[in-house]
């Protein structure tokens, strides 16, 4: 009797299930899935802030590298990996950034979640930093766009007017580098990690940095002695340090060098208390602007 009843109830529920699974085919919410929006995972920072732009309150959007995390060296837990089948959407770099993701994508992708390779075709080199040019990070969100309208088509309008705004954005922001790089006395740009090359390749700077494209890649003595000798012979005034392990050889740089130092964000992680104070991709890319200016500005 008390069995037979259990499977009535489950009986019920599974066709409740099935039932709310056929409703909901436009964001291709697969059966037991919660349907209140889409839900999209990002990795780096921009990929999350661009996202949740576009986006609006019309998905929730959840970034997989925690606060403060650097996503150089970021792996991604199992239980984080289990957590991404639920989601609509999964958006990540590339290679060269997140190797795990780029494993994962096709598995992804065979279970209906769809997934957007962001720096597809702009990465260059295995430079993963493409978010800092201001005219690249335009066209990751438009992919970004591009992939969240595939699967809320309903919405496309709003996505598409948010996307605009934040063009808008993309646009001042290049302009304001134009005009730095016209301004500019000095084009030699010392960096604690190199994550400023495809900047420097637009705006026509010179990027020196103390690590390679990571910044767990250390210097030999040798580099060091050269970057010393570069900054001496270049009057270089300021290196550019970021938060890290890597602060001790910027740190190291300066004294020997002389030069003062300017802490400079690479975006690829918000720390907590920065997300707290509302920082975001434009704040924190206004302050490295300003940054620049005081480094190249004068002769
Ligand atoms: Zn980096």
């Amino acid at each position: 009797m008390k069995t037979s009843k259990a499977l009535l109830v489950f009986a019920l529920v599974l066709s409740i299930a099935s039932f709310t699974a056929a409703c909901s085919s436009s964001s291709q919410t697969a059966p037991g899935k919660e349907d209140d929006g889409l839900k999209i995972y990002t990795t780096l920072y921009p990929l999350y802030d661009f996202t949740q732009k576009i986006a609006g309150n019309l998905a929730r959007v959840e970034s997989l590298i925690p606060a403060g995390v650097d996503p150089h060296d970021f792996e991604l837990s199992l239980q984080q990996t289990a957590k991404i089948y639920d989601a609509d959407v999964f958006i990540y770099l590339g290679e060269s950034m997140e190797p795990w993701a780029k494993k994962l994508a096709d598995e992804l992708e065979n279970k209906g979640i769809v997934v957007i390779e962001a720096g597809r075709g702009l990465v260059e080199n295995d430079d993963p930093h493409i978010w800092l040019d201001p005219i690249l990070a335009e066209e990751m969100a438009e992919r970004i766009y591009e992939g969240i309208v595939s699967v809320d088509k309903e919405n496309e309008d709003t996505f598409k007017a948010n996307l605009g705004e934040l063009k808008e954005r993309f646009d001042q922001l290049d302009k304001d580098f134009r005009s730095l790089a016209e301004r500019a006395a000095r084009k030699d740009i010392v960096v604690s990690h190199a994550f400023l090359g495809y900047v420097a390749e637009r705006y026509g700077f010179n990027q020196i940095a103390i690590t390679g494209l990571s910044p767990q890649d250390e210097p030999s003595p040798r580099k060091m002695a050269e970057l010393i000798e570069f900054c001496r012979a270049n009057d270089v005034r300021y290196i550019f340090a970021e938060q890290g392990e890597v602060l001790k050889l910027s740190n190291t740089l300066a004294e020997e060098a002389g030069t003062e130092i300017l802490m400079i964000h690479p975006l690829g992680t918000l720390r907590q208390e920065e997300i707290e104070a509302g920082e975001d991709y434009f704040s924190i890319m206004r302050a490295n602007l300003e940054l620049l200016n005081t480094a190249l500005a004068e002769e």
